[in-house]
């Protein structure tokens, strides 16, 4: 059945060569395998009408196709099926919207533990995102690794999204913003980028240390956006690993605006707020950690609350996975070793990654690397063999075999989720956010 999933996706992606963009989604996109049976290749379409183009246009290529690839003579049916009874199993639909919904639900003000040294970050975002544009502005947050730089960005995306459900807000990350510009400095489109960016309510850009890399011409173009934006009163928020004092490559315009509006850092929890973080994360999971174990996970985990998390995340599982028996002292000290350790071979990356793509969409890992076709478990494969090609060296054909897919279909799932990202900028700076942290 699986061989024949694959072939599908070659085919598909042979008649895309031969077709325009439009024509493609439209159509030929648009089915889906169903089954081979009796010599007879089952595709289904959404419409009465689709089929009809399909029939006239694209039968006999897709036929040719499936017959010089299997190398004996086929049969094609094309069914109508009622989308939506077909929901669940569609293979190319978008990311479902309450998918992505749950990965940014719990970036919010109420889910942020507060302490010293958050404390002015949370309060200077909260206040600008109440009364955007006034108070606060730009909104310049930056510290290191895993503090909650971008939960502190969404949580005010959220709240003003929620204040103002009709803004225009764009939320991205600065390698997202750098390459959109360039596509249209490249299609000679940059007037249409203008007037998208300089006419927004809000702009949020994460992790704008990358920056320093762009040229000075790339970064005037952005301090003219937010520099439009500032004079309509336009709030503007910013997410850095670094103050601008120590970004010597950044254009002394956009420092200066920075420096005009109000700069914050985040320091790495205190021990009370580390204790309140596992507190937090493990009633959201329902899972009662003894104290003397909280205050040794807070001992030995200083410095990033991402690990909190993921000690807190492996206990659980841990736990479920022994039928519901507390791991043992020695086995809490392996997993924070687990967590803490930087120099990690591409398998033990690859397992955090599935860990964390497990966690982040609730799928467990083992349906991750199935071969289930449930939109949620599909949507979390293709994000995790996104994430594994950004993040690793491996090739197409390696990811593949992770989780048995063919190299195209490999290729398939990380255009799907390029193409999503473009579509959905909060996805996109989603994903950033995850990629940046193997
Ligand atoms: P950064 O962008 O600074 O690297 P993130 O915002 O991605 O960090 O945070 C890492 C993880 O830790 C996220 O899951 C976030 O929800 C969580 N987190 C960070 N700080 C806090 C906090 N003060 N309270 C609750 N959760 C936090
Ligand atoms: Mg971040």
């Amino acid at each position: 059945m699986n061989d024949f999933e694959d072939i599908w996706e070659i085919i598909l992606n042979k008649i895309g060569e031969d077709t325009t963009q439009i024509m493609f989604d439209l159509y030929p996109k648009a089915l889906k395998f169903e089954k081979y049976e009796n010599d007879t290749v089952y595709l289904s379409i959404d419409k009465e009408f689709k089929k009809k183009v399909i029939d006239d246009k694209f039968r006999a290529p897709i036929t040719q196709l499936f017959e010089d690839t299997l190398g004996f003579p086929v049969k094609l049916e094309i069914i109508v099926i009622n989308p939506d009874l077909m929901e669940e199993n569609q293979i190319d639909g978008i990311i479902a919207e309450n998918t992505q919904q749950k990965l940014t639900a719990r970036y919010t003000f109420e889910n942020f533990i507060t302490g010293s040294e958050n404390n002015l970050a949370y309060n200077i975002a909260l206040a600008a995102s109440k009364q955007p544009g006034m108070k606060y502005n730009p909104v310049f947050i930056y510290g290191a690794s895993g503090l909650g730089k971008t939960h502190l960005l969404f949580a005010a995306y959220n709240k003003i999204m929620e204040n103002n459900p009709n803004a225009k807000v764009v939320i991205t990350s600065y390698e997202s913003y750098y390459n959109e510009l360039l596509d249209c400095i490249k299609t000679k489109t940059q007037s249409e980028f203008h007037q998208k960016y300089r006419n927004l309510d809000a702009l949020f850009i994460d992790d704008i240390q990358f920056i320093i890399r762009a040229g000075t011409q790339l970064q005037e173009d952005l301090f003219h956006t937010i520099d439009t934006m500032y004079q309509n009163r336009k709030q503007i928020f910013i997410v850095s690993d670094r103050p601008p004092k120590d970004m010597s490559t950044l254009e002394e315009r956009l420092r200066s605006r920075f420096n005009n509006g109000i700069i914050q850092d985040i320091l790495p929890p205190d021990k009370d707020t580390r204790i309140a973080i596992i507190n937090k994360k493990a009633e959201q999971m329902d899972l009662r950690i003894p104290a003397s174990v909280t205050e040794f996970i807070a001992d030995k985990i200083q410095k990033n609350v991402r690990q909190l998390e993921g000690v807190v995340n492996k206990i659980e599982a841990i736990k479920t996975i022994n039928n519901g028996v507390f791991p043992s002292s020695e086995k809490i000290r392996e997993i924070i070793n687990e967590v803490t350790n930087d120099n990690q071979p591409a398998s033990v990356i690859i397992e955090k990654i599935l860990e964390r793509v497990s966690t982040d969409m609730e799928v467990p890992i083992e349906e991750i690397k199935s071969k289930k076709r449930d939109k949620k478990i599909k949507d979390a494969r293709q994000i995790s063999i996104y994430i594994i090609r950004q993040r690793t060296n491996m090739t197409l054909s390696e990811i593949g075999d992770i989780f048995g897919l063919s190299h195209s279909t490999v290729l398939h799932a990380i255009e799907q989720i390029e193409k999503e990202k473009e579509a959905k900028p909060s996805l996109k700076i989603l994903l950033d956010n995850i990629v940046n942290d193997f």
